[in-house]
C-alpha cells in the first residue's frame, strides 16, 4: 500500500514555521482511534486491559491520551515508573516489566503498588529481601526457550533471549511464591517482536493458556491474568500488509473459549502491553535537506540524523521517506539519505530511489512514533529534537522543547569547570 504522510504539504510548512526542524511529530486522531480499535478487539474480554509500553514513547501528553483511552501503562525502570505515577496512574493500572532489575525500582514499584512483573526465578528471593515481602499479585513472565515458530516460519528465537523464566522454573515459582504469600497471579511472555502477521498473539495466546491450565493444576495458583505483552508490528514497508487487529482480536478468543473456558478458567483477564502498534505509524521525523553531496555515491544530508532515529543505524530498519510535495514524482534518483553523525552508519535510507531531492525539501520519515525519539542518545554532542502534537482539531501543541546546549551540560552544573561556557 502507498504510504502517506499524515500530514499535507501545506499543513507541515506551516508547522516548520512554528517548530524548526528536525522534530518528531504525532497524529492524536490516529493515535485516539487505533486505541479504540484495540479495545474493541478486545472487548469480548471483561478484564482486557492494553498497558502502553511506556519505553516506545515517554511522553506525558501521549500517556495521558492512552489514560484518557482507558489504557494503562508498562514500565521497564524507575524514571518510567515515576511518570506514570506522576500522571496519576493507579497501581493496578501500572505494570512493571522489567529486567536485570535494580533493588530500588522494585522498591519504587511496591511504592506505587504497580504490578510486578518478574523476570527470573532468583528474583523471587531478590524482590521479598528488598521490600520486605511478596505482594499479592505477582506476574511471572515466561520464555519456553528453542524457536518461536508459526506453522513453519521462525518468528524468533526465545532460546537466545535473556528473558523470562523457563517452564519448569515458571511451575517451582508458581509454588514458592505461593507459599511466600501471592494470591492473584499474572503470565506473561514476549517471544516476538515486530510480527506482521495476525497469527502470532493467538498462537502465544494458545500456549500461554494451556500453561495457564497445567499451573492452575498443578500449583493451585489462581491466576488472574495473561499478559501478551508487545510484539504486534507495524509495515514500516510500503509492500507489507498491516496488522487487523479485530482478527488478532477473534484467534486470541478463539483459543480463550478452546482451552481456558472448558478449564473453568472464564474469568483471566487478558493483558497488552503493546508500544510499537500503538504509536509506531502515529508519529513521524520531519527533517529538512540541508546539503547535497556528489561523491562515490548521491548523498542528501538532512538535519536530522541517528540521535533522532537510531533504528536504521541500530539495525538496519526501513524507514519509509517521503520527499513532501514530490509524492507524485518518479524515484528516478538513488540516495544515501544522511545525518551529520561521524559514524558512517548514520543514514536513514541507502540506495533508496527517491524523487529528485533539493536542498530546503520537507522530508518525512515515517514510522517513528514508537522507539524513535525514545531511543535517542547524544552522541557527538548533538541534541535531541522537539516533539508536536498534531490534535484532533489541526492544530498544534510542543509537548517536549528541544534540547538547548545548556541541558547538555547540565551534569557538568555541580563543578565550576564551566564556568566560562557562554549560552
Ligand atoms: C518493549 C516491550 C514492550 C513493547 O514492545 P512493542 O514491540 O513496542 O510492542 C512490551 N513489553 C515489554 C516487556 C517490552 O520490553
Amino acid at each position: 500500500m502507498k504510504k502517506e504522510p499524515f500530514v499535507t504539504k501545506e499543513q507541515l510548512e506551516e508547522i516548520v514555521k512554528e517548530y524548526p526542524t528536525p522534530f518528531h511529530l504525532y497524529d492524536e486522531k490516529g493515535i485516539r482511534a487505533n486505541a479504540q480499535a484495540v479495545k474493541e478487539a478486545f472487548s469480548w474480554n471483561k478484564g482486557f486491559k492494553e498497558y502502553f509500553a511506556v519505553k516506545a514513547t515517554p511522553n506525558p501528553f501521549l500517556l495521558n491520551i492512552f489514560k484518557e483511552c482507558g489504557c494503562g501503562c508498562d514500565c521497564s525502570s524507575l524514571t518510567e515508573l515515576m511518570l506514570a505515577d506522576a500522571l496519576h496512574f493507579e497501581g493496578k493500572d501500572i505494570m512493571f516489566s522489567s529486567n536485570t532489575t535494580p533493588a530500588e525500582e522494585f522498591q519504587y514499584a511496591d511504592k506505587v503498588n504497580a504490578i510486578i512483573n518478574l523476570d527470573d526465578f532468583t528474583h523471587i528471593d531478590f524482590l521479598e529481601k528488598t521490600i520486605g515481602h511478596i505482594p499479592e499479585t505477582i506476574s511471572c513472565r515466561y520464555n519456553p526457550g528453542g524457536l518461536f515458530k508459526i506453522s513453519n516460519s521462525i518468528m524468533d528465537n526465545p532460546g537466545d533471549a535473556k528473558y523470562g523464566f523457563t517452564t519448569e522454573q515458571m511451575f517451582e515459582g508458581f509454588k514458592v511464591l505461593r507459599q511466600k504469600g501471592a494470591r492473584n497471579f499474572g503470565i506473561h511472555a514476549f517471544l516476538a517482536s515486530n510480527t506482521v502477521t495476525n497469527e502470532y498473539y493467538p498462537t502465544l495466546a494458545k500456549s500461554l493458556f494451556e500453561l495457564a491450565v497445567k499451573l492452575k493444576e498443578e500449583t493451585g495458583a489462581d491466576i488472574r491474568f495473561i499478559n501478551l505483552s508487545g510484539g504486534i508490528g507495524i509495515p514500516y514497508r510500503p509492500e507489507e500488509e498491516a496488522n487487523d487487529i479485530r482478527a488478532i482480536g477473534k484467534g486470541v478468543r478463539k483459543a480463550y473459549e478452546e482451552i481456558l473456558l472448558p478449564a473453568g478458567m472464564e474469568d483471566v483477564a487478558i493483558y497488552t502491553e503493546l508500544g510499537r502498534f500503538m504509536t509506531g505509524p502515529y508519529g513521524c521525523l520531519v527533517t529538512k535537506a540541508i546539503h547535497e553531496k556528489h561523491t562515490h555515491k548521491e548523498y542528501i544530508g538532512c538535519d536530522a540524523c541517528a540521535v533522532n532515529l537510531m533504528r536504521p543505524a541500530m539495525y538496519g530498519a526501513y524507514h519509509h521517506i517521503t520527499v513532501m510535495g514530490k509524492d507524485n514524482g518518479v524515484c528516478d534518483h538513488k540516495y544515501d539519505i544522511t545525518g551529520s553523525l561521524c559514524e558512517n552508519n548514520d543514514k536513514f535510507a541507502v540506495d533508496r530511489m527517491l524523487p529528485k531531492i533539493d536542498v530546503g525539501d520537507l522530508l518525512v520519515i515515517h514510522d517513528t512514533g514508537a522507539h524513535g525519539f525514545s531511543m535517542g542518545y547524544n552522541y557527538n554532542g548533538k541534541l535531541k529534537s522537539a516533539e508536536v502534537l498534531l490534535k484532533e482539531d489541526g492544530s498544534t501543541q510542543l509537548i517536549r522543547r528541544a534540547e538547548t546546549p545548556k541541558d547538555y551540560f547540565a551534569t557538568f552544573d555541580c563543578f565550576d569547570i564551566l564556568k566560562d561556557m557562554k549560552m
